[in-house]
């Protein structure tokens, strides 16, 4: 700093040292002329600098930096140093930049970032090739106008999307794609697709082979039941022990029935996703007949209660709904002890059906709630066993609460009894 103006003063002061020299041996106009001479020549040569550098930011490279002199020099090689470490930053951030994407295409999944009105900014190679994208086209256009499936624009348009969409894009309808938007940056969108072909293939040969081996096996165990009930009932038949072994036979035959039959049930629901029949249910009636069937499976040892808060019916499939409740109710009476009360209800909570089942029983600790629903989870063994239970009903129900868009809400409290409530979407009401 202070050699700069010691450089930038020195030659005025030299000038005007002269200057004053000048005025002492001449005349004062002499002297002055003379400094006024030095002045100009320094404006000039600064002028000079300055069109340099004026002309140089019009294309700032560091091969064409000017050279500069005096004060200038260190100017110029002030913005050299400069230059060339921008040029430096520049390079490190596009080698960062193609690394990223380098990365991001060769990942397995499409990816693209979408802007707040669903305008694409920029997409992967899978992306690409999934929505069937053009580069050179479909940069900033609307998604919603190149992929327009109804389900995909329905999607886009909903505000939760904790849930990824499944779909087939439409000139590869072979192909089916499972959909995530990703929020993020407050207003933008990632959307990740990814190729669930081979995955949705593998589980569609795997719901087949249930179904299969349930019928399979159908047919040979009713005929063995049929036997077995046959010998139960013949009187000559007098030894004690072929009665129990019969008797036990007759048990476990009827529970290999239940489940194959909870299987083919549960192989129903998920196999014909898209196709359930639908109809405007009287719930009242329906009701009836699970009150009345669950009776007959308490044999009068608990107390059954049907209460009808609501005159709404339920658009919905009626042998799907009959097998939520019944399995629910089934569920109350086998783990409610004896001169239990069950109660059966059917009311809207804010404009949304509801069907509930209260029972007084064992109840359930917190941590088993979440996986209830699991094929096969249950919470203690035995007891499922004992009561016939199959560890299957509420994996149908909540197959059935979701081919109708309706929630199971589960409130227990360990020993002390527990609430299993359907709460259907409004829309399914019909009065
Ligand atoms: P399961 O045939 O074993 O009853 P489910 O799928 O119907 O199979 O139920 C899963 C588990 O949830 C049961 O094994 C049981 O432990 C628990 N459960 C279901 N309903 C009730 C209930 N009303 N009270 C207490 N526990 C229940």
């Amino acid at each position: 700093m202070q050699d700069f103006w010691f450089r930038l003063s020195i030659p005025v002061i030299l000038s005007m040292l002269f200057g004053l020299l000048l005025w002492a041996i001449f005349s004062a106009t002499a002297g002055l002329m003379f400094v006024l001479m030095v002045l100009l020549v320094l404006m000039f040569r600064n002028a000079q600098h300055l069109f340099k550098l004026n002309e140089w930011l019009k294309s700032p490279t560091l091969e064409n930096l000017p050279e500069g002199s005096g004060n200038w020099d260190e100017v110029f090689s002030q913005l050299y140093k400069m230059v060339k470490k921008h040029i430096k930053t520049k390079q490190d951030l596009a080698a960062e930049l193609l690394h990223i994407q380098q990365a991001t295409a060769a990942l397995p999944e499409g990816v693209a970032i979408l802007n707040d009105v669903n305008r694409i900014e920029w997409f992967n190679l899978q992306a690409e090739q999934h929505f069937d994208l053009n580069r050179e086209h479909d940069v900033m256009q609307d998604i919603t106008y190149l992929v327009r499936q109804p389900e995909f624009i329905e999607y886009m348009q909903a505000s939760n999307f904790s849930d990824p969409l499944m779909m087939r894009p439409a000139r590869h309808d072979e192909t089916v794609l499972s959909i995530k938007l990703i929020p993020y940056a407050g207003n933008k969108r990632l959307l990740i697709s990814r190729d669930i072909t081979q995955f949705e293939r593998i589980e569609a040969m795997r719901r087949d082979f249930v179904a299969n081996v349930s019928h399979e096996l159908r047919t040979p165990l009713t005929v063995v039941n049929g036997f077995v009930e046959n010998l139960q009932d013949m009187p000559d038949l007098s030894s004690s022990s072929a009665r129990r072994a019969l008797q036990l036979m007759a048990e476990q035959t009827q529970r290999m029935e239940n489940l194959v039959a909870d299987l083919l049930t549960l192989s129903r629901l998920e196999n014909d996703q898209s196709t359930m029949s639908e109809e405007v249910v009287d719930i009242a009636t329906l009701l009836n007949e699970v009150l009345h069937d669950g009776k007959l499976l308490s044999g009068e040892k608990h107390t059954l209660r049907l209460e009808i808060a609501s005159s709404a019916k339920l658009l919905g499939n009626r042998e799907d709904l009959y097998s939520a409740f019944a399995n629910l109710v089934g569920n109350a009476i086998r783990y409610t002890p004896e001169d239990g009360v069950i109660l059966l209800r059917w009311y809207e909570r804010a404009g949304q059906p509801v069907f509930a089942v209260q029972d007084t029983g064992i109840g359930i600790a917190a941590q088993h709630i979440p996986r209830l629903t699991e094929r096969f989870y249950r919470v203690d063994r035995s007891r499922s066993r004992e009561t016939g239970g199959t560890g299957l009903g509420l994996a149908i129900v909540k197959h059935v609460a979701m081919r109708h868009q309706a929630k199971l809400e589960v409130l227990s409290e360990d020993g002390k009894g527990s609430t299993f409530s359907l709460v259907f979407p409004s829309k399914r009401l019909k009065q």
